[in-house]
């Protein structure tokens, strides 16, 4: 083998094994450094690879949903380690749920029973020149002096510590009754739209709000959020009209149906370009998901929402990609560096696994000089990897996949029912993603 071409992949995660069985199989050779067992993350338990720090579920896999067409391009595009979680799959449901130590066994069976990778029990401090090539996969939990080379490398600005995520809901599931569209002291092309509360309503939902059910941060998720960004409970605990004074201030505000400046109002953002989901201003939030489901609904004109996304806050190191990373995922200025999993800005299990395969095949392509044609936007892949690289948002908050990623249908489809909808929009993806697949010749080596 060519070791002129050597890939070194910081992290034997899920996305830093994906990419190195990937990267393998398609003839580079790989030196995959892992910290663990020398030093332990505070989340991992072992030393096994892809270990699951959390939940034993890789979400959905039932059609059509965002989350199982993803595993279906994953499926299309013969990921080893999605084989792994199917071989070890266990009873839940629509769930793909795994036995976790099986799983991990599986891959680290794949790792050493593949030449073409060493494993490397090592921390990484920063990127040297052992490899011409690197691969970043060192996870949310990644050890403090390799993210203080990152930060000197990108600069402080560019490296997130926590994460915090809003909801996103349906807006066909909203009441446009209740909800009015206008932009504050009517600014701007009236594109918000707005709850607005009556004095009553606000009480209800104030103490909805600060009773409701939160997480408990572990040991190393301590409280340490930015002003800017606080939880909305947090917010919603500093008193009653604290809420009032921030993201549900009513000012510059008119409600068309009153003539009056409702009690309070709550903001939507247009999360994409279709309009059919949004964001909910200033709703970063801990609550359980079903207290999310159920406080929320409590806001004027979200009685029924559907949320696309729930909010969340968790300790969680990230790029802020769209300012660092090109299209195909390596660092723009030292593109010999690639990033992948929740470092590059995906949230989640089979996303972090999507973008280490993501990682590896561009690498791979770079490598072997022939480059791949853009992935289609419309395929799950290729949705992600545009909002994680080219996010227009002012704050860039990590990227899980759901629905609203997805770029419009056609005319003639937008008119069809929700569930069809969902169909469609399915079915694009995987016949996109085919063709890419076949153009770019991407599954002809075999993964061992
Ligand atoms: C506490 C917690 C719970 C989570 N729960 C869920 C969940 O339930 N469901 C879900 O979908 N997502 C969850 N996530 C989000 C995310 O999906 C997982 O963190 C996922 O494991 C990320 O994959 P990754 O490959 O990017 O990182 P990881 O799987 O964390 O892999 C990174 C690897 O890099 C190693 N490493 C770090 N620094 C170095 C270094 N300097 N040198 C060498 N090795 C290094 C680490 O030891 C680790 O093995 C959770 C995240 C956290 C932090």
């Amino acid at each position: 083998m060519d070791r002129s071409a050597s890939v070194g992949i910081v992290g034997a995660g899920l996305a830093g094994s994906e990419a190195a069985l990937v990267c393998a199989s398609r003839g580079i050779p790989v030196t995959l450094y892992e910290m663990r067992p020398l030093r332990m993350t505070p989340a991992h338990a072992g030393d096994l690879p892809a270990e699951l720090v959390c939940s034993n579920s890789l979400k959905s896999d039932c059609m059509p949903s965002a989350h199982a067409l993803l595993k279906k391009e994953l499926e299309l595009l013969r990921s080893p380690l999605l084989e792994c979680a199917y071989s070890t799959r266990l009873k839940a449901g629509s769930a793909l749920a795994v036995d976790r130590q099986a799983f991990s066994n599986a891959v680290l069976a794949r790792l050493t029973g593949n030449p073409a990778v060493s494993i490397v029990r090592r921390e990484i401090i920063e990127i040297g020149p052992e490899h011409p090539f690197w691969v970043l996969a060192a996870g949310p939990l990644i050890s403090e002096a390799l993210s203080a080379w990152i930060a000197g490398t990108v600069g402080a600005a560019a490296l997130h510590f926590y994460d915090a995520i809003a909801p996103i809901v349906r807006a066909d599931s909203l009441d446009s009754n209740k909800v009015f569209f206008a932009s504050r002291w009517q600014e701007g092309t009236g594109d918000y739209g707005n709850c607005p509360f009556t004095e009553e309503e606000y009480g209800r939902f104030y103490a909805a709000l600060v009773a409701a059910d939160a997480l408990t941060p572990r040991p190393f998720e301590e409280a340490r959020f930015f002003e800017g960004c606080l939880p909305v409970e947090v917010i919603a605990g500093r008193g009653r009209d604290a809420l009032r004074f921030g993201p549900l201030r009513p000012v510059g505000l008119i409600d068309p149906a009153t003539g009056k400046r409702p009690f309070a109002v709550g903001q939507l953002r247009r999360e994409n370009s279709n309009g059919d989901c949004y964001n909910m201003v200033g709703f970063q939030t801990r609550l359980r998901m079903s207290e999310q489901k159920r406080v929320f609904r409590m806001i004027p004109g979200m009685e029924r929402a559907e949320f696309e996304r729930f909010g969340s806050i968790h300790r969680n190191t990230y790029l802020n990609a769209p300012d660092v990373l090109s299209p195909d995922l390596s660092l723009r200025g030292r593109s010999n560096i690639f990033v992948a999993g929740q470092l590059c800005g995906n949230e989640g299990y089979t996303e972090s696994i999507a973008t280490g395969h993501f990682a590896a095949l561009m690498l791979a392509a770079r490598i072997n000089g022939i480059p791949f044609s853009d992935i289609p936007q419309t395929c799950a892949l290729g949705a992600m990897i545009n909002k994680i690289t080219l996010s227009r948002d002012d704050y860039f908050a990590p990227v899980g996949m759901n629905l609203s990623l997805f770029p419009p249908l056609d005319e003639d489809k937008k008119k069809i029912a929700k569930s069809q909808k969902k169909e469609a929009i399915c079915t694009r993806a995987l016949q996109d993603l085919s063709g890419w697949i076949s153009h770019n010749n991407i599954t002809s080596k075999p993964y061992q």
